[in-house]
This record gives C-alpha cells, sequence and structure tokens, in this order.
C-alpha cells in the first residue's frame, strides 16, 4: 500500500492507498461526525453526516466513502457542510424522541434547550438509557443545534423485549442501519433488515415477528454494541464505575473482554477492540453469560461429609483433613484430575502437586476427552500437537476445509473470520454429516458418514496424487516417507470411498481440486474429527492432506485443531497430563526428570501415569483409592456415565475443588470452594497458542478462594516448600524457567497484548506460524493410514447413530452456564434431534418426549425434527444433566490417545 499525502483543515496528514477521508481525518485526530460508519463495516454512507468539502470536487462529497488520492485537500468543519449537516440532524430529531433532551443535566445536553414534551426543564425526566453515551447527542452538541425547524412525529411501536438479554426500542431508531449490517457483514446472522419506505421504514426481524422468534437471530447482542443510540439495549443498562481486561472464561478462541463492574459486581461485559483474536466482537456467551458470577448457588465455604452429608467447614478444618488423608495413601493409589477452566498457573501448580507431592503421575484433565488425538497425532506428523496458524489469517485464505467442526455453535467467533474469507473469495467446503449452519456459506457441502473421516480424507488425497495437483517440491524438501505413504493409497479407489463415506465421487474430486489449488488452504477441525476410536488417524489424515499440497508454514493455511474450552490448549502446555512435563517435555526422558527433580526439590515419578478413563477405571476396581478433582465435572463429561459414578462412588476419598456443587462434587468427600475467572488473576492460553491475561474484576464471592491458592495451600500443609507463590505472577516465572516454548512468557510482557508460544526468551516476539521453516521434529513425516470403522454400528436393536456435540448457548456441563437465567430462556433442555423421515418411521412428532437406549443406558428428551440430522442419525447435546448424553456413548478408546468414541454409538429411539 503506497503512502498517500492529504491535507485536512490545513494540517498536512499521511494516509494510505485504499483508505477513505473519513479513516483518514480520524487517524489524525480529526473529529468528522457521523452516525453510520463504523469500523467494523463497509463504508454505508447513509447519514450523510460525514459530508465536507473537496478542492477540485464539486458539491460535498462523503468522507466515509470517498477515497483519499494524493494531493487532496480537504475541509471539514465549512458554515456550508455544517449548514447541511444541521438540517440533517434536525431532519432525525424531527421523529426521534427527546426525553434525553429535557434532563436536569442541561449543562450537558444543553445545546437543545427545549422541551418537547412541555415538560420543565427542571425535572428530572432521562428515559433513554443511552443518555450519556448517545452519538446523536454528541453530534448535536458539535453542531449546535438548538431546534427543530419541522413537524414533528411521533413513532409508537411497542417495545420488543422478548430477547433475554436486550430490548428494542425502534422509537429511538435512526435508522442508521448499523445493527442491521453488524449482523450481516460481521456476524453472518442476517437476522434483521430495514423494511417498509420513508416514515414507515423501520428495522424488522424475520416476518416483522419479535427478535427471539426470528429464526436466525443468535443473541450475540453485536447489534447492541454498535446501536449509537437508545433503540437496542441490554436489559442490565447501569454503568460500570469500572472496566477490567480480561480474557472470555468459555470457549478456546479466547476472545478479550472488559468486564464491567459496579459497587463490587460485574454488571457488564463489553469486547476488547484491541484484542486480534476477536477485535471487539463476542458470542453470546462472552457477552451475556456472566451471572453464573454472582449466583447465589456459588459455594463460599469449604464443606465436609460428616454422616453422609456435606455440612461447613472453616479452610483449616478441611484443607488439614484433605492433606492428612492424602498422605496416607501410596502414590499409584492417588491421581489429580486438573481443568481446562483453570488457568496456566493453576494448571503448573496442580500436576506440581500431583508429582512432587502425592509422588504421582497420575494427572490428567479433559484434553483427553476432547484434544488427546491432537497431541498424540500431530506430534507424530509435525512434532507439535497445536493449531499451526492464528485466527486472523483466515480471511484471507483460498480455501478453508471445515472438518468435524460445527464452528458457529462451538467457536462462534472463529466462523465470523471463516465467513469474511467467503466474502473476501474464499471458497469453504464443510465436511460434516450434518447440515450445520456453516453449510450456508459453504461452496461444497460433503455430508459423510459418522467415523468416515480417514476414508474422505485419503480419497481426498488419492485424487490429489493421480491428478498431479501434490506440491512436490514441499514434499521432497520438506517431508519424509512419502513413497510409503503414497502405496496406502492404493487401498482407497473412488468406489471403496463413494460406499464408505456415502459421498458421491464428482464431490470428493472436486473438493480435492479446490483445496489442492486455491491456496493457501487451511483445514479446520474439532471433536468431529477427534472423538473417535481411530481419532489419531484422522488427525494425522489432516496433517497429510496438508504437507501433500505444501498447505504448512504460509499465512492462511495449516491444520488448525479448535480448542474447546477456554484453556484446554495451556492445561496441556502446563503438563496436566500423564506422560509429560510443562512444554510436553517427556516424563521418561532422564536428563527432563533430573532437571524437574532439583527445581522442586522432590524425587518424581519414573513413568507416566494413568490417563483419566484410565483413572476412573481403576477407581472401578479399586486401585486409585483417592481423587483429587479441580474444576471438572465428570459425571457429566466422561462416556458411559453410569459406570463413571459406580466407580467414583468406590473411592475411599474424593475432594471436589469448584465453583458449584456439580454433579461430581455431590459425591465428594470434601468440596473446596473455588473462584470464577472474574475473581482471580492468572492466564489462559487460547487455541491459537496465545497467552492471555486474566484479570481479578471482583473480590471472591464468601470463603471461597483462587484455585491455585487452595492447591498451595495443600502442598504447603503436606510439607513441600516449592508452593510458597505470593502471586500468579510468581508461578508465570517458575514456568518460563523450567518450559523452554513458555521462556519468554512473564506478566510484565503480557500487558502489552498475547503472546503466541513458542516464545522462548524474553525478547523473542512469540509466533503466529509453527513450521515455517522446517517443522518441529525436523521433516514433516507421512504416515500411511487405512480405514477403520466405528467400534459401535447400528444393527437391529439399537438402529440409529447417536452423535454428540455442543450448542451456542450452553459450555460443556453447564456448571456455569445453567446458572445464566437468559442462556435457559435461549435453550432450556437438551433435545433430541432426528430426522422427519425416522421419526415418522417412529411415529414421533416434534415436542414429544422419546427415550434414547444404548447398550449402556436409557435417557428421555424431547424429540426436535429436524433435516440438519441425516436419516438414520440423531443429535444430542452433553451439557443437560436431565438428559446426560454421554449416559449413552461409548466409552471404546483410541489405542493411542485414549479417548472415548463420543461421536458415534448405536442407539434406539422410542416414544417415551
Ligand atoms: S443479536 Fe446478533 S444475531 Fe441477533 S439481531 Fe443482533 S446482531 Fe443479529
Ligand atoms: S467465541 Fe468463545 S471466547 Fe469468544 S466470546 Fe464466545 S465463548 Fe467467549
Amino acid at each position: 500500500m503506497g503512502t498517500i499525502n492529504i491535507t485536512i483543515d490545513g494540517q498536512e496528514v499521511k494516509t494510505r492507498t485504499g483508505m477513505t477521508v473519513l479513516e483518514a481525518a480520524q487517524s489524525a485526530g480529526i473529529y468528522i461526525p457521523t452516525l453510520c460508519a463504523d469500523p467494523d463495516l463497509k463504508p454505508y454512507g447513509g447519514c450523510r453526516l460525514c459530508i465536507v468539502e473537496i478542492e477540485k470536487m464539486r458539491g460535498l462529497p462523503i468522507a466515509c466513502t470517498t477515497p483519499v488520492t494524493e494531493g487532496m485537500v480537504v475541509k471539514t468543519n465549512t458554515p456550508t457542510v455544517n449548514e447541511v449537516r444541521r438540517a440533517n440532524v434536525q431532519l432525525i430529531l424531527a421523529d426521534h424522541p427527546s426525553e434525553c433532551l429535557i434532563c436536569d443535566r442541561r449543562e450537558r445536553c444543553g445545546p437543545l434547550d427545549i422541551c418537547l414534551r412541555n415538560v420543565a426543564v427542571t425535572e428530572r425526566c432521562v428515559t433513554c438509557p443511552k443518555n450519556e453515551h448517545c452519538e446523536l447527542q454528541a453530534v448535536v452538541d458539535y453542531l449546535g443545534v438548538t431546534e427543530i425547524p419541522f413537524r414533528r412525529t411521533q413513532r409508537s411501536y411497542s417495545i420488543d423485549d422478548s430477547n433475554p438479554f436486550f430490548y428494542r426500542d425502534l422509537n429511538k431508531c435512526i435508522l442508521c442501519a448499523k445493527c442491521v449490517r453488524v449482523c450481516d457483514e460481521a456476524v453472518g446472522a442476517g437476522a434483521i433488515a430495514i423494511i417498509n419506505r420513508g416514515y414507515s421504514s423501520k428495522v424488522a426481524a424475520f416476518a416483522d415477528k419479535p427478535i427471539l422468534d426470528s429464526s436466525t437471530c443468535v443473541s450475540c447482542g453485536e447489534c447492541v454494541a454498535h446501536c449509537p443510540v437508545g433503540a437496542l439495549m441490554p436489559k442490565e443498562n447501569k454503568l460500570p464505575t469500572e472496566e477490567v481486561p480480561t480474557t472470555c472464561t468459555y470457549c478456546g478462541v479466547g476472545c478479550g473482554m472488559y468486564l464491567g463492574v459496579r459497587d463490587g459486581r460485574v454488571i457488564s461485559v463489553r469486547g476488547s477492540r484491541e484484542n486480534t483474536v476477536n477485535n471487539g466482537f463476542l458470542c453470546v456467551k462472552g457477552r451475556f453469560g456472566f451471572d453464573f458470577i454472582h449466583h447465589p448457588e456459588r459455594l463460599k465455604y469449604p464443606l465436609i461429609r460428616k454422616n453422609g452429608k456435606l455440612v461447613k467447614a472453616g479452610w483449616d478444618e478441611a484443607l488439614g483433613l484433605v492433606a492428612s488423608k492424602l498422605g496416607k495413601y501410596k502414590p499409584e493409589e492417588m491421581a489429580v484430575i486438573s481443568s481446562a477452566k483453570c488457568t496456566n498457573e493453576e494448571n503448573y501448580i496442580a500436576q506440581k502437586f500431583a508429582r512432587a507431592v502425592l509422588g504421582t503421575g497420575n494427572v490428567d484433565h479433559c484434553a483427553r476427552l476432547c484434544h488427546a488425538p491432537t497431541v498424540t497425532g500431530l506430534v507424530q506428523s509435525f512434532g507439535s500437537g497445536a493449531m499451526t496458524n492464528s485466527i486472523n489469517e483466515f480471511r484471507d485464505s483460498g480455501c478453508i476445509f471445515a472438518i468435524g467442526t460445527n464452528t458457529t455453535e462451538a467457536h462462534p467467533i472463529i466462523s465470523q473470520e471463516i465467513k469474511r474469507a467467503v466474502d473476501n473469495g474464499g471458497k469453504l467446503i464443510v465436511a460434516n454429516p450434518r447440515e450445520i449452519d456453516m453449510v450456508r456459506w459453504a461452496y461444497l457441502w460433503l455430508q459423510h458418514k459418522p467415523g468416515s473421516d480417514v476414508a474422505l480424507l485419503m480419497g481426498m488425497m488419492k485424487v490429489i496424487v493421480d491428478e498431479g495437483l501434490a506440491d512436490q517440491e514441499f514434499i521432497d524438501e520438506r517431508c519424509e516417507n512419502f513413497d510409503d505413504f503414497k502405496k496406502s493409497l492404493k487401498n482407497f479407489g473412488l468406489d471403496f470411498v463413494e460406499k464408505t463415506t456415502g459421498v458421491p465421487k464428482d464431490k470428493i474430486i472436486e473438493a480435492a481440486r479446490i483445496y489442492a489449488t486455491e491456496k493457501p488452504s487451511a483445514i479446520f477441525y474439532a471433536m468431529g474429527i477427534t472423538q473417535h476410536s481411530h481419532g489419531t488417524d484422522n488427525v494425522i489424515a489432516t496433517a497429510n492432506l496438508a504437507m501433500l499440497t505444501g498447505n504448512v508454514g504460509k499465512a492462511g493455511s495449516g491444520v488448525n485443531p479448535l480448542r474447546g474450552q477456554n484453556n484446554v490448549q495451556g492445561a496441556c502446555d502446563m503438563g496436566a497430563l500423564p506422560n509429560v512435563y510443562p512444554g510436553y517435555q517427556a516424563v521418561v526422558d532422564a536428563d527432563i526428570k533430573r532437571k524437574f527433580e532439583a527445581a522442586w526439590g522432590a524425587k518424581l515419578p519414573d513413568k507416566p501415569g494413568l490417563t483419566i478413563t484410565e483413572i476412573v477405571d481403576a477407581a472401578g476396581t479399586k486401585k486409585i483409592k483417592a481423587i483429587y478433582i479441580i474444576g471438572e465435572n465428570p459425571l457429566l463429561s466422561e462416556p458411559n456415565i453410569t459406570h463413571a459414578k459406580e466407580a467414583l462412588e468406590k473411592l475411599e476419598f474424593l475432594v471436589v475443588q469448584d465453583i458449584f456443587l456439580s454433579e461430581t462434587a455431590e459425591l465428594a468427600d470434601v468440596v473446596l470452594p473455588g473462584v470464577s475467572f472474574a475473581e482471580k488473576d492468572g492466564t489462559f492460553t487460547n487455541t491459537d497458542r496465545r497467552v492471555q491475561r486474566v484479570r481479578k474484576a471482583v473480590e471472591p464471592v464468601g470463603n471461597s478462594r483462587p484455585d491455585w491458592q487452595i492447591t498451595c495451600q495443600l502442598g504447603q500443609k503436606m510439607g513441600n516448600g516449592g508452593f510458597d507463590f505470593g502471586n500468579p505472577s510468581q508461578i508465570m516465572d517458575e514456568i518460563a524457567m523450567l518450559t523452554p516454548s513458555y521462556g519468554g512468557i512473564s506478566y510484565r510482557r503480557l500487558e502489552e497484548g498475547g503472546l503466541q508460544w513458542p516464545c522462548p526468551t524474553p525478547e523473542h516476539p512469540g509466533t503466529p506460524i509453527l513450521h515455517t521453516q522446517q517443522f518441529t521434529r525436523g521433516k514433516g513425516r507421512f504416515i500411511p493410514l487405512e480405514y477403520k470403522p466405528p467400534m459401535e454400528l447400528p444393527d437391529k436393536n439399537y438402529p440409529l447413530v447417536l452423535t454428540t456435540g455442543r450448542s451456542l448457548y450452553h459450555f460443556h456441563t453447564g456448571t456455569m452456564t445453567r446458572k445464566v437465567t437468559g442462556l435457559n430462556v435461549l435453550k432450556r433442555e437438551g433435545t433430541v434431534e432426528i430426522n422427519p423421515e425416522d421419526a415418522a418411521r417412529l411415529g414421533v412428532a416434534d415436542g414429544d418426549m422419546v427415550r434414547v437406549s444404548s447398550r449402556r443406558g436409557k435417557v428421555t428428551a424431547r424429540a426436535k425434527l429436524t433435516g440438519v440430522s441425516p436419516v438414520g442419525v440423531v443429535f444430542m447435546t452433553f451439557h443437560f444433566a436431565e438428559s446426560p448424553a454421554n449416559m449413552l456413548t461409548n466409552p471404546a478408546l483410541d489405542p493411542v490417545a485414549k479417548i472415548p468414541e463420543f461421536k458415534v454409538c448405536a442407539v434406539r429411539v422410542e416414544k417415551a
């Protein structure tokens, strides 16, 4: 982009080709009034307030749509432009309610020193809650508008308060169309539009119904955040007295946000524009899902089981009991289950406690249940099991191949980025058995059968090789074992692939050609790839495909596993895994072990411990006798919950540390109250390896304590001096000292924004793209694959396939989101999504209660008839304790990653 020199109001301004006059003025700090321009949106030119005079141009050009040209001379504040602007504002005011202009703070909004309702100007009657933040008021102030020379009209729309989080008062709407544009251009929901003409023009949801009835509104609140006046307002509309920058606690996208605090409570959330992950955007959970922080059911003090009941206890008693009990078991009889919801510092402390205090290698967390194959697969292929690229690169990708990811539901802000890529001309290929929302943007939809991913991917790779579309130079220079891999392709003739996947040959060929030629091509995947008994093979197949076409190590390309929970990447990085110390340093490496023994002053276990699924099994056989669970709820997240419950009930001692009395906590002998993300300091590492700060905004509720502090106090009580940390920043310093990929990370540096690992030294800028020059393991390794079907296929007794996943409105086991009233309004119960054809055969109508049975259990839930589910496949989410899908799922494990096959099991559905 070339530099362009222009003059604005006599000031010389250096700007760039492609910028508009408005952007150039704003970059130079020159105010031009506008009500419809927005940096998040395409230029619109609707409000006509940003008109300016430009030498050698006729009329009054609009600054927001006029591109800068060399030598341009602009005047923004002349009597002519201001006269026209005033007339435009007066027209807007002619049918705008004027409550805001007659409040008792006339000294601030005084320019319109009139009362259009004949209310005495001294009377307090501020009815517009936007009052002090209204952009219309600011423009009125700037232009000095003091009268409305036009006949006033009064709109009388009823207020739409159907959405649980915000209301719409169209009487205050100025028709700037920002809400319509942000909903369409940025969110991609297209839930609202301007209808009618002239004075009847208004913003309406589908069929002019209340917004909650709009089929595509996702309640993200971006329309509210972008509304310049008081037409769209959050229902909680008090203004915060303080805003604290932090990172979202829900999914792995890691959106930056400000928690608004007033009177010691979090009352609002605002997206952080400076954060390049989300650029200010948030989804419904991030923006509105914070009620749980102050929910009355929060655990406020420790509980100890006495005579079969959990009763209130003091910290000394509870910690003393835990320390004395845990001190009695042998290391191999104990386990620690850490949490992807907790901070890096807390996970580091949890695994250090397990290894250095309890002396056990039995430490794991829920990554086992979501992305273990990402680590086991990508480490074999690339040497590093993490997302290769950065979220903000993908808008320029030529092809996005999204397989096994329901991105709009599980990673909403990344789905917006994918939609931007499509807007920019990129081709989206969606591979998913269900007709998920992303299919609306797809150039090509491959509707493969659940569990047939390896066949589909190998079929595409065979086409690429056969048609000479492989990047031979990349393969020769950067990879190894290609010939062996190539031989394994011969088993994937298109007839076999079509029969196995159910995808027509011509679509497989087209997908292969697009992916191989529309570079850079990026692969996205999530748990649709990993949660299989062959999840590691699935992940390896994606890596093979990327290497085959040279789509690794370049911007906008790569293999990009989308991590589910806020800090699942960080919990893995911190070594809350049975086989590695922090930074994936192998437990079996004697030098590494010596390093940690020296640093922690303790003898450490010699071999890898048990995984979470093995820990639960070992509890069932009484080999494991005591478990310390931090922030996890295995009684909803484990497969075959009945078995998991029976196993945990056999424990001699169970400690659960959480913020609510979860299903698992109800079984515990001791419950320790931790705190939410809003009440502590720390860091999360998001899906693109970005370490970001979490900051304390409010005091812990009741007598609860940060998890790092509780575990440190236990460590100290059990006689280990390595837990004497005063704050999480000191823990991060120890992490950096022992973890090469975090070596350059410190709280001081994180003040400037997130850092992506590897970041080995204090001077290192972080690594947005992995494997640019060579793979972490040296050469990328092609691995031959064969097709393996799911472990349990439909049969006469269980004729349907059950697949599970997430809902946009809830998170994981619902511990937090089920405590948010509004989210429960948006999705109040778990449903069984079933194709109308299957439903008709079973005599089931929409809304009927149905019983879903598998070989492991039965669940009753309401049927939702939808073509999203293909014939023969039913879908359930796993958030709801009342209809726990994991009562049904198959615990069959991937032999390498030990992840259960959550995504495919055979079920029967009957009317309940
Ligand atoms: S809440 Fe989000 S999806 Fe709904 S209308 Fe507003 S911008 Fe669109
Ligand atoms: S996309 Fe994920 S990280 Fe971002 S606001 Fe939503 S839940 Fe939070």
